[in-house]
């Protein structure tokens, strides 16, 4: 059974015209009353991270950096990053919202999905960036680890932006799996999420990145998860998964140039829905109100469901591109002393 974790608090992270903005839940929200499904689903309020959650990941300069920046009224911490004076509060309750979606997994629930905002995925150890204050998910890993004594971890990023910011926190973590698909970080932020950042010291082979060019498509996507999530969720044998999900990698999205289609979305549920691992999942980007509305409605359609037997879509794989091929042909040389793919 999945639970929902959200709080109208989200709503007052504000941003004053800005992509990442109130509208975007809202919407979310709105998708899942018209499809009646805020009664169907139980849906959990998120408490706030403690600062001992919040500084198990970033650096206390960092926190109270954000503390008082917010305090003394908000306003851009770099050119695209916004706090208002609420978003101290707001980023600890995001964090928060991970925290209580990966208790809930672990009580009864098979999937948690956390609705929240800010986001988190480039926010590092010690800076704001990206749209994200803190970085939600690596405080609820951290607590897990410490509290719950959790010790092995995947997480999958589809977001089309490289995560940069959990990758940087767990890159010498040989327990933590970051695995990311997202466009080319040569044509779009944050510049980093090359094929050639593996992971380094005992966390060699833990940071797999897939780096697909402008223009790649669902036939392309699910190319090449197929031949890489698969055998790799297996055999890393995680006790725990993390979803960054992102819907900025819609073709309707005005931040990206990679034109996945709706159904993709709906196979990427079907995956996350066949692990047998505690799945939490927790929202990232998404700039096109109507396409992440639909899309989010269609994941949790699926992942509502204790499990499908067919996939509900089927792509024309004939469409996938060559350069998608020799990617995965790449990937699979340089992680073969990692893996058996
Ligand atoms: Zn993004």
């Amino acid at each position: 059974m999945m639970a929902l974790v959200y709080s109208p608090e989200y709503l007052e992270h504000k941003t004053s015209n800005h992509p990442e903005s109130p509208d975007r839940l809202i919407k979310i929200m709105e998708g899942l009353d018209e499809a009646d499904l805020l009664r169907k689903i139980p849906i959990f309020e998120p408490c706030m991270a403690t600062e001992e959650d919040i500084e198990r990941v970033h650096t206390s300069d960092h926190v109270e950096k954000i503390r008082t920046f917010c305090e003394s009224g908000g306003g851009y911490l770099d050119f695209d990053t916004y706090a208002s004076p609420q978003s101290y509060e707001i980023a600890k309750l995001a964090a928060g919202g991970v925290i209580k979606a990966s208790e809930l997994v672990l009580d009864n629930f098979s999937s948690a999905y956390a609705l929240v905002r800010p986001p988190g995925h480039h926010a590092t150890r010690e800076r704001a960036m990206g749209f994200c204050l803190f970085n939600n998910l690596a405080v609820a890993l951290e607590y897990l680890r410490k509290v719950r004594k959790i010790n092995k971890f995947i997480i999958f990023d589809f977001d089309v932006h490289y995560g940069n910011g959990t990758a940087n926190i767990f890159y010498n973590d040989p327990d933590v799996l970051y695995i990311s698909i997202h466009q080319d970080p040569h044509t779009i932020f944050p510049s980093q999420g090359f094929l050639e950042e593996m992971g380094g010291g005992p966390g060699r082979g833990s940071n797999l990145n897939i780096p697909l060019s402008p223009g790649s498509g669902t036939p392309d996507y699910i190319y090449i998860l197929e031949r890489i999530l698969r055998p790799v969720f297996k055999e890393f044998n995680a006790n725990f998964l993390f979803f960054d999900v992102g819907f900025d990698a819609h073709k309707d999205d005005p931040l990206s140039r990679i034109f996945l289609d709706d159904d993709f979305f709906e196979w990427m549920a079907m995956e996350i829905l066949n692990q047998p691992q505690p799945r939490v999942l927790t929202l990232e980007g998404g700039y096109h109100l109507e396409a992440m509305k639909r899309c989010n409605l269609k994941m949790i359609n699926l992942l509502k469901e204790e499990r499908l037997e067919h996939s509900p879509i089927s792509p024309d794989m004939t469409e996938v591109r060559d350069e998608t091929k020799k990617l995965y042909r790449h990937i699979e040389d340089n992680f073969s002393p990692f893996f058996t793919f």
